[in-house]
């Protein structure tokens, strides 16, 4: 799987992080996400594809 986030559209909310803190993380400048692993295990996925759905500005998109 390839995870792939948008600086331009992520407003720092969070819940990427809270979805999966192995992957996401935030910025302490911003707030905005950074993304620890592009490329995790394919057990990881399913926390993945929550942290796309709970995104509230749509910036996190994954491959499988
Ligand atoms: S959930 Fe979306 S908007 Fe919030 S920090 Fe993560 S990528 Fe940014």
């Amino acid at each position: 799987m390839k995870v792939v986030v948008d600086q331009d559209k992520c407003v720092g909310s969070g819940q990427c992080v809270l979805t999966a803190d192995d992957i996401f993380d935030q910025s302490d400048e911003d707030g905005t996400v950074v993304l620890l692993d592009a490329t995790p295990p394919a057990e990881r996925l399913a926390d993945v594809r929550q942290a796309v759905v709970m995104c509230p500005a749509m910036a996190i998109t994954v491959e499988e």
